[in-house]
C-alpha cells in the first residue's frame, strides 16, 4: 500500500532517521521541502519531461522518449533552485542515465514508497515493529501495467533481437525478499538425480533430492533403466527473471510501436504485418504463452520451485549426454511420455519428498507446500498424470 507524501514524510521526521525532511504547510494543499540529503529515491505523478540540461528546451536524454511517465521512480540527486518553486530543476538519474526534470510542482512528485528509512534499532523494545518489507506479489500483474514496468526500467536493442537489459531500482529487488546467496547451495552429486551446473537451491530443497534419490533407490523400476532425474534450475534471482521476462514484452511493444502508424505497401509488408503483431501479442502475454510469472518475486525466486525432467542418459560415462525428455516439446501422445512423467510425479511428490507439481507444467515441482496440493493449479501424484494430462505448456487455463 502506498503512504500518502505528508503522512511519510511524518513518519520520516518521527521516526528521527538520517533523512530530513519537514511539512510547510503555507496554504491547504500541504507542500513540502525535498529532504535535503540525497540521493532520495521519488516517484512521479504526473509525466515529465527527461531533459540534458536544466532547461525546458534542452534536448531530450532518451531517443525515443521524451516524457517519463508515472509512476515511473528516479532517484533524486540534487536540486537546482528551491524545490516547488519556479524554475526548480531535480538532477536524477533514471537506469543510470542522467539528466534534469522539472520540479516546480510538488504534485508531479513523491517519495518512492520504499525509500523510507527503516527505524533505528535505539527506538526502543516499546517501538512498533517495522512492517515486513518484504513483498508477496509481482511488480505487476497485467499485460498493460508490465509493458509500463518493463519499458520504464528495461531497454532492448531491435537490432540484436536479445534479452532486455534491465535497471530495477535497488529497493524494489530488496523488497523482493530473495533469500541471501549464504543460503543457498549447489546440489550434491547425487546417484540418480544430477544437475545442470550452477544449480543453486536452499537446504530444504536440496534435502528433498536426497530423499527423492534415496526414493528410486530403494523403488526398483521407480526410473527405466538408463534414465535419471536432472535438475534444470531452482533459485532464479527476481532480477534475472524479471528481466527474462521484460525481454519478451519489450519484443512485443516494439513489433506494436513498429506497425503503429505504417502502413504496409504491398502484400508481403501486409503479411509481415498480420504475422509480427500476431508474435506481439504473444510476447506481452509470457505468462499465457510460455508459462513465465509476471516480473517480481514467485517461487523460484524464492528458492521454492525447482524445474526438474526425466533425462535418457547416452554417451561415455566420464562425459555423458542427457536428453531431457518430459518437456514442453515432448510428444504428449505418447504414451512413453504420459509414463515418464507419471514417474517423476510419483519421485517428486511422494510424501517422503513431498513436493507438488504444478499441473500445467510437468517438470515445475515446489517444495514446502504440501498443504497446495490440488488447489491453485498444483497437483501430486497420481492425480497429474490422471487429471491433468496433456499438460498446456502455455500457462494456467482455468485453474
Ligand atoms: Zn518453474
Amino acid at each position: 500500500m502506498r503512504t500518502s507524501l505528508p503522512r511519510r514524510i511524518a513518519a520520516l521526521v518521527l521516526a528521527g532517521a538520517g533523512l530530513t525532511a519537514s511539512i510547510a504547510p503555507t496554504d491547504a494543499t500541504a507542500q513540502f521541502r525535498l529532504p535535503t540529503r540525497f540521493p532520495v529515491e521519488m516517484e512521479l505523478t504526473k509525466p515529465l519531461g527527461f531533459r540534458v540540461g536544466p532547461g525546458l528546451s534542452a534536448a531530450p536524454v532518451l531517443a525515443n522518449r521524451n516524457y517519463l511517465q508515472p509512476p515511473t521512480r528516479v532517484k533524486v540527486v540534487a536540486v537546482q533552485g528551491s524545490f516547488g518553486s519556479a524554475g526548480a530543476f531535480c538532477a536524477v538519474e533514471y537506469l543510470g542515465n542522467k539528466g534534469y526534470i522539472r520540479c516546480d510542482d510538488t504534485s508531479a512528485l513523491k517519495l518512492a514508497p520504499a525509500s523510507a528509512p527503516a527505524p533505528p534499532p535505539s527506538a526502543g523494545p516499546s517501538a512498533p515493529s517495522a512492517p515486513s518489507s518484504v513483498s508477496s506479489g509481482p511488480f505487476c500483474s497485467s499485460k498493460e501495467t508490465c509493458r509500463k514496468f518493463c519499458v520504464d526500467n528495461c531497454t532492448f536493442d531491435p537490432k540484436q533481437w536479445g534479452p532486455a537489459t534491465c535497471r530495477f531500482p535497488a529497493s524494489l529487488l530488496t523488497s523482493a525478499g530473495d533469500p541471501p546467496r549464504s543460503a543457498l547451495a549447489p546440489l550434491p552429486a547425487l546417484t540418480y538425480v544430477k544437475a545442470e551446473p550452477g544449480v543453486l537451491a536452499s537446504a530444504a530443497v536440496i534435502d528433498s533430492f536426497r530423499k527423492a534419490d534415496a526414493y528410486i533407490q530403494s523403488h526398483p523400476g521407480a526410473l527405466p533403466p538408463g534414465h535419471v532425474v536432472m535438475v534444470d534450475n531452482c533459485y532464479r534471482s527476481t532480477e534475472k527473471n524479471s528481466t527474462r521476462v521484460c525481454g519478451f514484452v519489450l519484443k512485443g511493444n516494439h513489433l506494436q510501436n513498429k506497425w503503429k502508424d505504417r502502413t504496409p505497401q504491398n502484400a508481403a509488408e501486409e503479411a509481415t504485418k498480420r504475422r509480427e503483431l500476431a508474435d506481439a501479442e504473444d510476447y506481452l502475454e509470457p505468462k499465457e504463452t510460455k508459462g513465465l510469472s509476471w516480473p517480481g518475486p514467485g517461487q523460484h525466486t524464492r528458492g521454492n520451485a525447482c524445474d526438474v525432467k526425466i533425462a535418457k542418459v547416452s554417451g561415455p560415462e566420464h562425459d555423458p549426454d542427457y536428453d531431457d525428455l518430459t518437456v514442453c516439446r515432448a510428444d504428449t501422445k505418447d504414451p512413453k511420455n504420459r509414463d515418464l512423467s507419471r514417474r517423476l510425479d510419483e519421485i517428486m511428490t511422494n510424501p517422503a519428498v513431498g513436493a507438488v507439481r504444478l499441473n500445467y507444467e510437468m517438470w515445475h515441482f515446489e517444495f514446502g507446500l504440501t498443504g497446495a496440493a490440488a488447489k491453485n493449479c498444483r497437483c501430486v501424484a497420481p492425480d497429474c498424470a490422471d487429471k491433468h494430462w496433456p499438460p498446456m505448456c502455455k500457462g494456467p487455463s482455468g485453474c
